[in-house]
């Protein structure tokens, strides 16, 4: 048998998800000296991953990054394999068992939990439902969001929930052209909405918007963004932050954003930053009617004060609340998985059998789902590329004799699994542009499976 990574025997390498850190991983294979076929494996129809479903359709910038995704696709040795769950059409020890080498790219696809009484009321959702919802991703293509009430309530304070309370706080008319799903452009017509309240644990200094993302509240149409001015006191140790450059100019460019958050004439909505609160029950017979907010207050070194609870209480009525504490990893059965971070283990992206276990050859990670959902799109693309160089690295310890597309295919083939290539993806990709058109929309996403199928076989 000839050396693993040949003319005579490239390197066959599968890439788990093709979400940025997918594309990322493949784009640095591709571009490595060694001869390698990557596979690419996306359990939907359609690729880009959080680039498609996660970043909001009122930030078309974000996602030029397809545009990079879309020329690793060009290379030479690149081949898509959509519409394929791994843990559900192939398991991981037969996909192992295809190709010289596996990547885990598969991103962190649920939320944190607050663990509060109340939490799974109807009218409390997670942020990804309802980012999901709006961009037309299948697996929540039927949620149910209820926009009857006048307020609605985000806990957290990252950029998860700047995009959710904008959309909120967006006018019909502001998100028309955008590539947002039809079906939730027509249920926020309806919103009776006019406060959305975003609710921090710690204050303004650590709020984790970045500066852009924050200032565009201050730039919305039908929306004033305010602040109750006595928020804005600082601790010692948070003023010391802020003149600090450890975390460079962001912190106190956010705080000049919120000292600015002041009342605007004409405008019918409003969005409240609230901070040193945790919520700590949710209240509510049949559904949701009442958060029970508790104030904070911070202690602690600069950069690592904490929040805890001062015993003061106070209630705030809403009908809609959306927890945006930050997104979890999903484990996969047969790929090892660290529960308590909600990541799998690994040393530069090499799985480990467990947190600080033993190496497994051949199984690699990359992404949120090895580092922890932290960072920009841009972010994966450093992470990836230190994971293929340990996979490089390793090139002569890798498992030897495997089959590759043709074994995976074959096997896929028996169970009935219709694949979706590249090519497929852009037919269906044509059909939503063409779709989009006639509304001035960049597209009109299909947001079920059968959709983006009934496309291949017309
Ligand atoms: P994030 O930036 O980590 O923010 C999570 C927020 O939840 C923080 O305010 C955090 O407060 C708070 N939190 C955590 N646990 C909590 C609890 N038990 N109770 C109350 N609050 C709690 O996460 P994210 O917003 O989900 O964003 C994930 C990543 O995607 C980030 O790197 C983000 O920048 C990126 N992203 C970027 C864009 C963009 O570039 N436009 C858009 C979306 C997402 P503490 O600080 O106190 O922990």
């Amino acid at each position: 048998m000839s050396q693993v990574g040949t003319e005579a025997q490239p390197l066959r390498v599968a890439v788990v998800g093709a979400g940025p850190s997918g594309f990322y991983a493949t784009e640095a294979l591709l571009k490595s000296d060694v001869p390698v076929c990557v596979d690419l494996i996306e359990r939907l129809p359609s690729p880009y991953g959080l680039v498609r479903s996660g970043v909001a359709p009122d930030h078309p910038k974000l996602k030029q990054a397809i545009e990079v995704y879309k020329k690793v696709a060009e290379r030479e040795g690149f081949r898509l394999l959509g519409n394929v769950t791994v843990g559900e059409d192939v398991t991981p020890q037969e996909l192992s068992e295809c190709y010289h080498a596996v990547i885990y790219a598969c991103g962190a696809e649920t939320d944190r939990r607050l663990g509060i009484d109340g939490e799974d009321l109807p009218g409390s959702h997670t942020a990804t439902e309802f980012v999901g919802w709006y961009n037309g991703h299948p697996d929540y293509r039927d949620r149910e969001f209820d926009f009857s009430h006048e307020t609605a309530v985000i806990i957290g304070q990252g950029n998860v929930a700047a995009d959710v309370a904008r959309i909120l706080s967006k006018s019909v008319d502001e998100l028309k052209h955008t590539d947002i799903a039809q079906h939730a452009l027509d249920a926020l017509a309806e919103s009776r909405i006019r406060t959305i309240a975003v609710v921090g644990r710690r204050g303004p200094v650590q709020a984790k918007f970045t500066g852009k993302e924050l200032r565009e509240f201050l730039e919305l149409e039908n929306c004033q963004t305010l602040i109750d001015p006595a928020e804005l006191e600082l601790n010692e140790a948070s003023a010391a932050e802020l003149e600090d450059q450890k975390l460079g100019a962001v912190p106190r460019k956010n705080y000049e954003s919120f000292q600015q958050m002041t009342p605007k004439e004409g405008k019918s909505r409003t969005c409240r930053m609230m901070f040193c609160r945790s919520p700590v029950e949710i209240l509510g017979d049949a559904r949701i009617e009442c958060v029970v907010l508790e104030r904070n207050e911070l202690s602690g070194e600069p950069f690592s004060q904490r929040a805890s609870g001062t015993g003061e209480t106070e209630e705030l009525e809403c009908g809609l609340l959306f927890r945006s504490i930050g997104y979890r990893g999903v484990s996969i059965e047969g790929v090892p998985f660290y529960d308590s971070w909600g990541v799998i283990p690994n040393q530069a992206g090499r799985i480990l059998e467990e947190q600080d276990g033993a190496v497994v050859p051949g199984l690699y990670t990359t992404g949120w789902i090895k580092r922890g959902p932290s960072g920009i799109i841009g972010t994966n693309r450093a992470c990836a590329v230190e994971t293929v160089g340990s996979l490089l690295e390793d090139l002569n310890s890798l498992p030897e004799d495997r089959g590759g597309t043709e074994a995976l295919l074959a096997l896929l083939q028996g169970r009935g699994t219709r694949v979706v290539e590249f090519s497929e993806w852009q037919k269906i990709d044509a059909e939503e542009v063409r779709l989009g058109e006639p509304k001035g929309k960049p597209r009109e996403k299909f947001t079920r499976r059968e959709e983006m199928l009934a496309v291949l076989e017309s």
